[in-house]
């Protein structure tokens, strides 16, 4: 069989044209839309019809723009469908509370991005009586004894934020599956690299205003999934994207759909400079945690999923072991050396550096981020891809030898 190659999968899909012959689509502005005849109306909101026939009815619904994206996104990810929300964690929430009812479960990996753990350790229980077990994704014998028999979902990400501890989405998939929950994975740090439905996923989540923007300047997410969820989450009466409204604005859609084609030479560019820098700080002697590195604890399991050509991924972490040096690691990097900037968020074309326990981790508390393998002095480097890769090795290495590293 062929390996899949997401940007060729998208390069297939159908090319949109302009109203007037436009080599890009145009953006179809408005939030409501007509029909031609009156009876039509009904069989839209029944869910007879829809955008695959060319119906569409309200903009939180279906809007052409967004269905022109969510259809790249879907080819990306290889799913059959696909809808595309206003922030990664619209898509996130929209997911758990379409799968979980009240006293339902989920099974969720004790390291995710401090947004999605926040959700699910205090929100979801509170709010909506969806009680959730955090495991460490590694161990499958503790995975597998902590789904009940009211667990909807097993949600974890590919590789997660910020340790980098890569999933084995085939045997994750298969523990799910036995307990007829889903796995639903969030796969925001490495678009192309890994296409977690290749793998057993059955619904995939992406925060786009990551490396699909690629600029820090639009807040996006998507949910790829197979037709009859996304048809669930649109559903007027009980559907959580219709009823929640966290749908994406067309003008937005516009904007991250020029810069699909060109995420395939991003990404490639980012996993090569990050896989170097990695090498370098490895042979220095650092604590560096890259999953392309051989050494990375789930190195093979990587090699074994991932698509071939697009690198490992274009986040790195060095473990300074406190806070403090992690702050004057990245004060030097950014106020002398200008390799990066302090901030948090990822995919930029400029390297974005952090300290995770204190920032985005620090929904947890002390126990939890020590159990999830977070150190204080953790930085986690979203690799850009700006200035040349010797110069900013030449920066990095300054920053390191006045650390005394
Ligand atoms: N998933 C991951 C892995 C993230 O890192 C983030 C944000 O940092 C999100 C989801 C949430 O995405 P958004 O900020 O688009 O809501």
């Amino acid at each position: 069989m062929k390996p899949f190659d997401p940007m060729e999968a998208m390069a297939a899909a159908r090319h949109e044209f302009g109203e007037h012959g436009g080599v890009n689509m145009s953006v179809e502005a408005s939030t409501t839309f007509t029909v031609l005849s009156p009876g039509t109306m009904p069989e839209i909101f029944r869910g007879q019809r829809g955008p695959e026939q060319g119906c569409y009815l309200y903009g939180r619904h279906f809007n052409p723009t967004v269905y022109v994206l969510a259809r790249s996104l879907a080819a990306l990810e290889n799913t059959e469908a696909a809808y595309c929300t206003a922030s990664g964690m619209g898509a996130i929430a929209a997911v758990t509370m379409q799968l979980c009812r009240s006293g339902d479960h989920a099974v969720v990996s004790d390291t995710v991005y401090g947004g999605s753990f926040a959700l699910f350790q205090h929100f979801l229980p509170a709010r909506t009586g969806c009680e959730a077990t955090f495991v460490d994704l590694t161990d499958h014998a503790a995975v597998e004894r902590a789904f009940t028999s009211r667990t909807r979902l097993l949600y974890v990400e590919t590789m997660a934020n910020p340790t980098l501890v890569v999933a084995d989405l085939p045997a994750l998939a298969a523990i799910a599956h036995r307990h007829g929950a889903q796995l639903v994975v969030d796969n925001t740090f490495c678009p192309l690299v890994v296409t977690p439905a290749q793998w057993g996923a059955d619904i995939v989540v992406h925060s786009l205003t990551k490396f699909v923007s690629g600029a820090s300047d639009i807040i996006a997410g998507a949910i790829c999934a197979r037709r009859d969820f996304v048809t669930q989450l649109m559903d007027v009466n009980h559907g959580a994207l219709m009823l929640l409204g966290p749908t994406l604005d067309p003008h937005v859609a516009f904007q991250l759909h020029l810069r699909l084609p060109h995420l395939g030479l991003r990404m490639t560019e980012h996993g090569h400079r990050a896989q170097v820098m990695a090498e370098r700080l490895y042979e220095r002697g650092l604590s560096v945690v890259y999953p392309g590195l051989p050494q990375h604890p789930q190195h093979a399991i990587l090699q074994r999923i991932c698509n071939a050509g697009y690198g490992s991924g274009g986040l790195l972490g060095l473990d300074l072991e406190t806070t403090e040096r992690a702050n004057q690691f990245m004060a030097i990097l950014q106020n002398r050396g200008r390799f990066g900037l302090i901030a948090v968020s990822l995919g930029y074309f400029e390297t974005l550096l952090s300290c995770s326990a204190v920032s985005t981790s620090s929904e947890m508390t002390p126990e939890e981020l020590s159990r999830a393998r977070i150190s204080p002095g953790f930085v986690r480097i979203s690799v850009g891809l700006t200035g040349s890769l010797e110069q900013r090795w030449l920066q990095l290495d300054d920053a390191l030898r006045t650390l005394g590293l």
